[in-house]
C-alpha cells in the first residue's frame, strides 16, 4: 500500500480529560478515533476531544486555508 499522502496529512492533538491521556492522530481519522475511545471508555459520553489549545490554531489554520483557495 502506498502512503506517500500520509505526510501531507495533519496531525490533530487529542485529549481525555477522564483518562488524563493525550496523542495525535491523522486528521482524516480524527472523528472515528474520538467516537472509538469515547463508545469503548466512557459509555458514548464525548469526554475524549481535540485539543482545547489547538481547537483555535486549528480553526486559523481552516480559515487560513479557505483565504489562500479564495485567492
Ligand atoms: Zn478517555
Amino acid at each position: 500500500m502506498a502512503s506517500d499522502t500520509d505526510e501531507d496529512v495533519p496531525d490533530v492533538p487529542i485529549v481525555c480529560s477522564e483518562c488524563e491521556t493525550t496523542s495525535r492522530v491523522p486528521l482524516p481519522e480524527l472523528e472515528a478515533t474520538l467516537a472509538r475511545h469515547n463508545d469503548r471508555r466512557h459509555g458514548g459520553d464525548p469526554v475524549a476531544e481535540v485539543d482545547p489549545d489547538l481547537a483555535d490554531t486549528l480553526a486559523d489554520l481552516v480559515a487560513e486555508d479557505l483565504q489562500l483557495l479564495d485567492e
